[in-house]
Order: structure tokens, then sequence, then C-alpha cells
């Protein structure tokens, strides 16, 4: 049987991106095709949304969605079925999906992404003609209303659809005073902690996790962690109360944009079996990078620079890893203190850090295809998808132990390499200490070509296609139907 599914996102690759939702919403309808699923994705019409939409047409109008006129335009997401929310008053305006060129929040994002939860509510009801869907997969706080819409205030006459939250991170809650509530759209009686309520505020992926039929998480790890009050941010509770509802689904990779076999962005394409052509991708980065040339291992970063992502570790110890040979080229945006630590750490070491500051697809491309190894000593970390484009690039991930890191990453331990088996090292702890040993024994493996290239060539040769967690999603959704009944 061929279902059809309304996924819900904020972003989505290629049309607007701000880190690791964006991959996997842009992939699933092509993971989920291979299943027989058709996937539909939901979208906020921003700006750059709209100006890639190319032709469009619309296929419904809400007058007053919570008070704002919409309309709702078909498009496509490559050959997969695209929805995005036309509403100018929440989305018409610069700067990125959810805060301005300043990097402030915007005070109306709880207007922003309730209207766009109650009109997905709408559609997944059944409310534009000749589009009916059997479930909605809603995403992240920024979806975390759908579920609740669904349940509690359903489209009149609509037609009852199960719902899915996925979180891609719960440290992002969406979280906001209780003086909102009366303007959800939603009944009193939704007023309860059994409902929207959280803490006193109304809490959005919390409103999701509460009211949707199952709760995914991006890897089995996470979907353990957040059980403990460490990772569980305050819905650790929640998680342990739903708890045989909760699935940890690792997220894929989108091998028709990340293969380097294929890819554009590259100097020199390559495999497993012809790695020396990476030479020339490193060349090209060390002159990019104003890196000097030498043999020595090039590590790279690609990443947002934030707290979660132990990014304040790393730069304590650079001075260690230039110290024993090593390089930095760093890609990166986000904390301007840590912006400013790697700034001066490059103006400290010239020639051995390189630093670009911004969010730039195609270099964090050429970074994978050219670096020795990746750096990414998360604190927590629901899934990370920059490891897996490394281990697919044979660029040596480097990682802690937490989340999906540790499940998609084979430490180089004495057993693992002796098995042949491992495809990166992981690091116990997330500190100076732990993190500058992890870097000293792969500056250690990389002097050792033929163990190193061992660990390059696993990686390469691991599936992290969609191909499982295809089936894992497409089976919950049959699943959750078929309760449903
Ligand atoms: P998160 O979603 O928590 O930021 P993930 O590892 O799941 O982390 O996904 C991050 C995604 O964003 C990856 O596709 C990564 O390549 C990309 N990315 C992060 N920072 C940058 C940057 N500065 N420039 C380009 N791409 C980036």
């Amino acid at each position: 049987m061929s279902l059809k599914v309304l996924s819900v996102a904020s972003e989505a690759a290629p049309l607007v991106k701000t880190g690791g939702l964006a991959d996997v919403a842009g992939a699933l309808p092509a993971a989920l095709a291979a299943q027989g699923v058709e996937v539909t994705t939901f979208l906020p019409g921003y700006p750059a949304v709209l100006a890639k939409l190319g032709k469009t047409r619309a296929v419904h109008k809400w007058d007053a969605l919570l008070g704002t006129p919409a309309r709702l335009l078909a498009g496509k997401l490559g050959e997969h079925p695209l929805l995005v929310l036309d509403a100018p008053a929440l989305f018409a305006r610069e700067g990125g999906p959810y805060a301005d060129a300043a990097g402030r929040d915007w005070d109306d994002n709880w207007r922003r992404f309730a209207a766009f939860a109650r009109a997905a509510a709408d559609i997944g009801g059944g409310a534009v003609k000749g589009r009916s869907f059997d479930l909605v997969h809603a995403h992240d706080w920024q979806a975390g209303m759908v579920p609740a819409y669904l349940r509690l205030a359903p489209l009149a006459g609509g037609r009852g659809v199960p719902s899915i939250i996925t979180i891609h991170n719960m440290a992002f809650q969406g979280y906001f005073p209780a003086d909102i509530f009366p303007q959800l759209g939603l009944p009193a009686s939704a007023w309860t902690v059994d409902g929207v309520e959280s803490y006193g505020g109304v809490g959005f992926l919390k409103a999701g996790m509460q009211l949707a039929d199952a709760i995914t998480t991006v890897s089995p790890t996470y979907a353990g962690e957040i059980r403990s009050v460490e990772f569980g941010m305050g819905l650790e509770g929640l998680i342990l109360a739903r708890s045989n509802r909760v699935h940890g689904i690792l997220n894929g990779i989108d091998t028709a944009e990340w293969s380097p076999a294929t890819d554009p962005h590259l100097a020199a394409r390559y495999t497993a079996g012809k790695l020396a052509a990476r030479a020339k991708n490193k060349r090209a980065l060390e002159q990019a990078f104003g890196l000097d040339r030498d043999d020595g291992p090039l590590f790279i970063v690609v990443s947002r620079l934030t707290w979660q992502k132990g990014m304040d570790v790393l730069a304590e110890v650079l001075d260690h890893l230039v110290g024993i040979g090593g390089r930095l080229a760093l890609l990166g945006s986000g904390d301007g203190e840590l912006e400013a630590r790697f700034l001066a750490a490059a103006a400290r070491h010239p020639g051995r850090v390189g630093v670009r500051i911004g969010y730039d697809e195609a270099l964090s491309h050429r970074l994978q295809g050219g670096g020795d190894a990746i750096l990414i000593p998360s604190r927590f970390e629901p899934c990370g998808l920059t490891q897996l484009y490394g281990l697919a690039y044979g660029c040596v991930p480097v990682v802690s132990r937490t989340g999906g890191l540790a499940d998609t990453v084979i430490d180089a331990n004495p057993a693992a390499l002796a098995a042949g088996v491992a495809t990166g090292l992981q690091i116990n702890a997330v500190n100076p200490a732990a993190l500058a040993s992890g870097i000293s024994r792969a500056v250690a493996l990389y002097h050792q070509p033929g163990a190193w290239k061992r660990l390059q060539t696993n990686g390469m040769k691991a599936d992290f296609s969609w191909g499982a967690s295809g089936a894992a999603y497409a089976g919950l959704y049959r699943q959750l139907i078929g309760e449903q009944g």
C-alpha cells in the first residue's frame, strides 16, 4: 500500500538550511519513496524559499491563520511534492529562519510557528482539495504544535490522522510565556500538563512529545540519553513516561549530495580504491586556508561554534594540536566569543591554523574531501551528520562518545585495529586533556600509513545511506496507521 505522509519542517535542503534538520528533511522524501511512501514536505515561505520555488500555484488560502492571511503554494522539492506557507506578515523578512540578521530571535516566533503548525494540522486533516494524508510527521519545536492541533483542535469535519514528532535536538524546545496561550486557538482544556503547558509556560516541543502518537529521535544512543537529567533538558520525565512510544532511528546521508566519487565541489573526485587523488584536494585546502604544506595531518572542523559542539574545549587544545605537528582548517559560525578565539588562534599560528567564519556549503564539501581528520568533540549530539560525511569521504572522525557519534564511529582501540574494523577515534570525555589525547592518538595513527588508510577505507565502505533508516520510518508509519485502524 502506498502511504501519503506530510513532513512538516522549518528547513529543508537545498531550499533553506541552518543545520542537520535541513539535510534530514531534504533527504526523507527520496528515502521513503524507496519504501512506497510519498512524502510531501511543508515549509514556511521565507523569502529564500519563495525565490527558489520557480513555478507554483496557490492550492488553498486562509483568511485568518492565527489572525494572518495566508496562502498555500504547491511546488517541488527536487522531484517530490512541496507545500509552502506564504504568509508575508510572518515570513517575508530579511534574516535567518528564526532570527534577524544580528542573530536576535524574532519576538513573534511563537506566532510564526504556531501558525505554521495550525496550517499543517489543517492540511493533514484534509483541508486541501485533492490532497489527503495518512500521517503527519513533525520535526523539532518549530513543528511541535502540529500534534497538539491535530489532537486538541482538529480541522472541523477533517480526518483524524496519527502524528510523529522527531526530536533533532532536545536543547531547542520553543518555550514561551503563558500569556501566548489564549492566542493559540486551542481549547482552554489544553492548558494542562497533559496538553501544551510546560513548567508554567507553553512548550512547543513538549506539546509535540506529549500529543504525538510516537516520538522519534535521531540515534539509538540519544534516545537512551534523553531519559536522564543531563541530556533530557527538563523533559526527561515525559520521555520516561512515554518510553514505549520512543524510537531511535539513525539519520542517513543523502548520497546524491555527499559522495566523493561524484561531488562537483571537489578539485579531485575519488573512491576508496583511489585515495591518492585526495592529495589534490588537500593542497587546494592548504591554499584556501593559507596553511603550510607539509606531511603532517590536516584536521578540519565544519560546525556551529557553540558550547554543545565542544568548540570551547577545542580552542583550549589548539596549541597542543599545532605543537605535535597538526594543522587545522576550521569553517564555522556561531558564538561571537568563540569566533574571536579561533580568529586569535589563527593569528597566533600563521600557516598552522586557518579559520573561515561563515556558512559555506561548497567549502564544507571541500573540507571533507581534503582534510585528514574531522574533529567533533560535542558535549551532546543527537545524531550528527558531519562525522557521517567524514566517514564517506575518508576524513577520519575524531569524536566524543555520545549520541549518534557513539553509534556511528568505531574507535581505533587495539582490539578494533587488530580486527581491522575501526573507522575513527572516540574520546571518553569532553575536556581538554581527553581531546588532546585523542588528537595525539590521531597524529600517531596518521604516521602509520597502513593503519590510517584502513581507517579511511573502512569508513568509506560503511553504509550510512538512508536504506535501513527509511525502512524503519516506513515501518513505524505503517504501525501507527494500523493502530488507528
Ligand atoms: P547540527 O544540526 O547540530 O548543527 P549536524 O552535524 O547534524 O549538526 O549537521 C550540521 C550540518 O550543517 C552539516 O550538513 C554540516 O556540514 C553543516 N554545517 C555546519 N556548519 C556549517 C558551515 N559553517 N558551513 C557549511 N555547512 C555547515
